[in-house]
């Protein structure tokens, strides 16, 4: 197994029983700098203790825009690492209005961290080598990024675009938010966002193997969708929270 996908947030801003804001974890065991969280939305520590997943093993966090359901557990993560006893330096990489909006709230809270948070502002589209990631600006009502690291590609929140498309390109798996329902897209590109089929339609501009839909309406029934989808470049699938999946 070298790259595991850990689900630990799927939903968007409001929370279901089996779905809270969105948080990623993509570890790829063949690198040293191997542990990249993308966004950090909920109670991204409880995900981690659920999953078995070490506070220490983090090396960096992706924020892919500023609105609060991508930030919100940024504050509890690191209270949590610091009562862990964690000392390895942590990174946190997005865009200068993020950077500066993460600053304030590390600010506000007041707290001690044991160890060392660098934040680093990041724009356009670029790879920040340390840790393997590549980033592209999309589509939302607010700056935001796309990211992907070992062949996974995480959307954020954006409309369809064209930067997404080059971004994964080939991709193993794509987790791509739909916070729309079908037939809604225009009302969905208009506020920078995606339906399910928009995501279905990326998934098969990159020529991608795997679609994972996050990000949903809770009204909308997005198991059922899936259940009665055809996706005949490989799986697709609405993870819940705590979900994992292993490549390669
Ligand atoms: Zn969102
Ligand atoms: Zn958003």
């Amino acid at each position: 197994m070298k790259t595991q996908v850990n689900f630990i947030g799927t939903g968007w801003a409001i929370p279901t029983p089996s779905r809270s804001a969105t948080s990623i974890l993509i570890s790829d065991k063949e690198l040293i700098k191997n542990n990249i969280l993308f966004d950090c939305g909920g109670d991204v520590a409880k995900g981690f203790t659920h999953n078995d997943i070490s506070l220490d093993s983090i090396d960096s966090v992706f924020i892919s825009h500023g609105h609060t359901d991508h930030i919100s557990g940024i504050p509890g993560l690191l209270h949590s690492m610091h009562l862990y006893g964690r000392d390895k330096d942590l990174y946190i990489y997005s865009l200068e209005s993020v950077i500066s909006k993460i600053s304030s709230i590390i600010e506000a809270f007041d707290f001690d961290i044991s160890f060392d948070v660098f934040l680093n502002e990041i724009e356009g589209s670029g790879n920040i080598d340390t840790f393997n990631v590549e980033y592209t600006e999309v589509d939302h009502q607010t700056p935001a990024l796309a990211f992907r690291f070992s062949e996974i590609t995480f959307s954020g929140d954006t409309a369809p675009c064209s930067d997404l498309y080059d971004i994964g390109f080939k991709s193993e798996l794509i987790i791509h938010e739909a916070t729309l329902p079908p037939n809604e897209e225009s009302k969905a590109h208009r506020l920078g966002h995606s339906t399910p089929l928009d995501a279905l339609d990326t998934a098969h501009e990159t020529n991608s193997r795997n679609l994972a839909i996050i990000h949903t309406n809770p009204e909308y029934d997005i198991d059922r969708f899936v259940k009665h989808t055809t996706f005949e470049l490989g799986s697709l699938f609405a993870p819940k929270d705590y979900d994992t999946i292993n490549f390669g």
